[in-house]
């Protein structure tokens, strides 16, 4: 099974073709990915050398032994520039991940010795790619995220109110063994639905709401992302069905589009095609999917702005929705990835049709 010694040797590849000495990782799922190490305050250094060293402070060093065997571990409080610090040559760093008063530091603890260049997206293009691993522990997290909102659906009436049903959903990821919600669950009753990534509120739930929930479990690290869009507390009305029927096809057309070697921007054209069809495409105000693993939002985008393409082991996300302002909106969503045999899993899935609940 490859660990993280594995993916730092890739990482080291990487160097080696750049000709650069060291990479310095602060971003902390990069340095999660690469260490193991699941610490607040922690930064790797991945030598071309093989000389790796992770840096963490006084709280963290019990920890950082245990999830790092093998590594050697720093203490330091400044984790970064003591990397830094202690290094000589090309360092290419995560501008992305450092701010202008870290990279002054940085600078400063280089002296003459480093030269910082910049490293990109270069560990995020690594974690694309899942391995068995990874894909076990994301299928767990889908699993226990489909799980829990089966039951919160199945309690639902009419008089909750969001934030009531968000604090629901997130203790059932917990009673499940997940680490808790890999973000803040969206739930939005009503006209609330209509807005993309709304903030649950104190509103009370009324008979023929949209109730639309976009959660996940994050399961050892991995992220679980799924959205499911239902009615309380009434049939629903002729609108809202036309809405999730149309949104519902074009998820249809997106999972079916997630092919090896297909274009991300296919993908979404795909899924879009269907909702311009219905005439709603200037209702579909966002792309349509994203990559998942230990950041719920990761690499590929799938967008009309995407150049990447669909590779096996690489978990994304299908998510059409349709936002209509004042009444109500419909997003479905489903974590699918593609087998190295190119047969295409789906991870969540459960009851995508238009359900009356409470
Ligand atoms: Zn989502
Ligand atoms: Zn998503």
């Amino acid at each position: 099974m490859p660990g993280p010694e594995t993916r730092r040797d890739a990482l080291r590849a990487v160097l080696a073709e750049r000709g650069v000495d060291a990479a310095l990782v602060t971003a902390p799922a990069d340095v999660r990915y690469l260490s193991g190490f699941t610490g607040s305050n922690g930064a790797l250094l991945v030598a071309a050398d093989g000389t790796d060293r992770l840096a963490t402070d006084g709280r963290y060093l019990e920890q950082a032994a245990g999830q790092s065997p093998g590594l050697e571990v720093l203490p330091a409080r400044a984790v970064a520039a003591a990397l830094v610090a202690a290094a000589a040559g090309t360092v290419a760093y995560q501008a992305q991940h450092v701010t202008v008063a870290l990279h002054a530091d940085l600078v400063a603890a280089g002296e003459d010795r480093v030269e910082l260049v910049e490293l990109g997206p270069a560990v995020e293009e690594l974690r694309r790619v899942k391995d068995d691993a990874e894909l076990a522990l994301l299928r767990t997290a889908c699993e226990v995220t489909d799980a829990a909102l089966a039951d919160l659906l199945d309690s639902v009436h009419v008089g909750d109110t969001e934030r009531a049903l968000a604090l629901r959903l997130e203790t059932r990821f917990r009673e499940l063994g997940a680490d808790g919600a890999a973000f803040a669950s969206i739930v939005a009753g009503g006209p609330h639905s209509a807005v993309p990534h709304h903030e649950p509120t104190d509103r009370p739930l009324a008979a023929g709401d949209l109730l639309k929930v976009d959660c996940g479990a994050r399961w050892a690290g991995y992220c679980a992302d799924t959205t499911r869009t239902v009615v309380v507390g009434a049939a629903p009305a002729g609108w809202q069905q036309e809405v999730h029927d149309v949104v519902r096809a074009a998820q249809r057309a997106g999972l079916d589009a997630v092919r090896p070697g297909a274009a991300a921007r296919d993908v979404d054209a795909a899924a879009r095609s269907v909702v311009e069809g219905a005439g709603w495409g200037e209702r579909f105000v966002h792309g349509l999917g994203h990559g998942v693993g230990l950041e719920v939002h990761e690499a590929p985008l799938l967008a009309a702005s995407s150049s990447g393409r669909i590779d096996a082991r690489v978990p994304v996300t299908v998510e059409p929705g349709v936002y209509l302002p004042g009444s109500g909106g419909v997003r479905i969503e489903d974590v699918c990835v593609l087998l190295d045999d190119a047969s295409r899993v789906e991870l969540t899935g459960t009851g995508r049709e238009l359900r009356r609940v409470g």
